[in-house]
């Protein structure tokens, strides 16, 4: 399908801003709400139905179960964020006032490394003022009768501030706010940019339609074609597309009680969905990188891993009903699984917005937050986000977040 252009309406900028999805609309939307910020500001996206982007793909949930504190804190703020979201639009009540569905995360570990590494976490989340609880396999099955736990050694779970949200109303109201504030939303590619003679600084994008906008700054935030972005100014970056699959199925027999998100040992994982449907993800053993367009769905990874995967874990599955399904783009990080944010270290006015795997949804308020107080100040002055630099790849050392589904 052709993609449509439109001219921007000015041919210079402060901000240029490369994708307008869930975390080129918080950055917007965090820039228009900052006093300190009197700049203009672009946002290009190639398609604003948005059909492909990883943030309409995505499963909308949040958890406090990470093994990195500071992924701790910024769904912290999420919750915090989405729970007032209200207030934080300025008192406006045409924002709907939403809720977190907390029925929580349960990893279920069948091995001693395991369970160890979710005790570890645990001390750690709790310290960051997380309420996570390590269960016996009775514990498990007395507060949810339908697990099976023949193999569980242990499971680990939180049901505050952990569970569903409805991450599309908050990336409306991200684009909507800001577009109503003074940001540009033009729909267009950025196809090409230009640095100035010592390499330190890009002058100008190039769009697709031909034009060549001039910029203070510019955001990649292109989600899993965030590596094409970065090589037009020669920078790579250790990110790549991951094809997830989510299918939405109703049970014969449905369960008594919400079903937490469950990450089985086998990595597929299942939860509540609404009141009548559930919601399963998983992937294919064979995980390369997908070609940027390819969404196709493999019916057979259903069938053959799972469905029998589910039913072994809750009996009662053994009779469910598929009655959606999609393919969606992780922008996975191959080297640690964590954020790319920031700065690059040469190219100082090109900010990274980059990696977050299957989290991204969840850190998209304080990772926007953050960068437009980088943006606006140079530094980050709320949470400090400095561990997800560009920095720790060049030195080669990991920022690794155990905690990935
Ligand atoms: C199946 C699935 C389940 C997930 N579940 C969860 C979850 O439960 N919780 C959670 O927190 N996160 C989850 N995520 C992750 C989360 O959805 C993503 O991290 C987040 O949506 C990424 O947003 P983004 O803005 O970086 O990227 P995207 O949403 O992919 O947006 C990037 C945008 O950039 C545009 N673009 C790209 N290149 C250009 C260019 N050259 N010029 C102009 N525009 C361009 C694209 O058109 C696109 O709209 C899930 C993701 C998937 C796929």
């Amino acid at each position: 399908m052709a993609l449509k252009t439109q001219a921007p309406k000015q041919s210079a900028y402060d901000v240029v801003i490369i994708g307008g999805a869930i975390f080129g609309s918080s950055t917007a939307w965090f820039l228009s709400d900052n006093k300190d910020f009197n700049g203009s500001v672009l946002v290009i996206e190639r398609d604003p139905t948005y059909e492909f982007a990883s943030t309409s793909r995505t499963n909308s949930c949040m958890r406090q179960q990470f093994s990195a504190e500071i992924n701790v804190k910024c769904s912290q703020f999420a919750a915090d964020f989405v729970k007032n979201l209200r207030q934080y639009m300025g008192g406006d009540d045409r924002v709907p006032k939403l809720e977190i569905q907390n029925f929580g995360y349960m990893y279920l570990a069948d091995n001693q490394a395991f369970a160890d590494t979710l005790i570890e976490n645990q001390d750690m989340q709790l310290k960051a003022g997380a309420g996570t609880q390590i269960l016996t396999p009775e514990q498990i099955k007395e507060a949810y009768p339908f697990y099976n736990v023949d193999d569980i050694i242990l499971g680990s779970i939180n049901t505050v501030d952990e569970g569903y949200w409805d991450g599309i109303t908050v990336f409306d109201w991200f684009r909507k706010s800001a577009r109503e504030r003074g940001i540009e939303y033009c729909q267009n590619e950025v196809v090409a940019m230009t640095k100035s003679a010592n390499g330190e600084r890009i002058e100008s994008v190039t769009l697709k339609s031909g034009e060549v906008i001039s910029c203070g700054q510019v955001v990649n935030a292109s989600g899993p074609r965030a590596v094409l972005t970065s090589r037009m100014v020669g920078i790579e970056i250790p990110v790549e597309p991951r094809k997830r699959f989510t299918w939405i199925f109703q049970a014969e027999n449905p369960l008594d009680r919400p079903l937490p998100l469950t990450i089985d040992p086998s990595g597929v994982h299942f939860r509540q969905e609404g009141t009548e449907y559930y919601l399963a993800g998983g992937h294919a053993d064979y995980d390369p990188a997908p070609d940027y367009d390819d969404f196709e769905m493999d019916h057979d990874i259903w069938q053959d891993h799972i469905w029998p995967t589910m039913a072994t874990r809750i009996p009662q599955f053994e009779a469910v009903k598929v009655t959606n399904e999609w393919a969606g783009h992780y922008a996975y990080n191959t080297f640690d699984h964590n954020a790319i944010l920031g700065p690059h270290h040469i190219v100082k006015n090109f900010i990274f917005l980059n990696g977050f795997s299957g989290h991204g949804l969840q850190q998209s308020p304080a990772m926007g937050r953050g960068t437009a107080e980088m943006i606006t100040y140079g530094e980050y002055r709320t949470l400090d986000l400095s561990d997800f630099g560009f920095d720790r790849i060049v030195k080669n050392s990991a920022f690794v977040e155990k905690a990935v589904i």
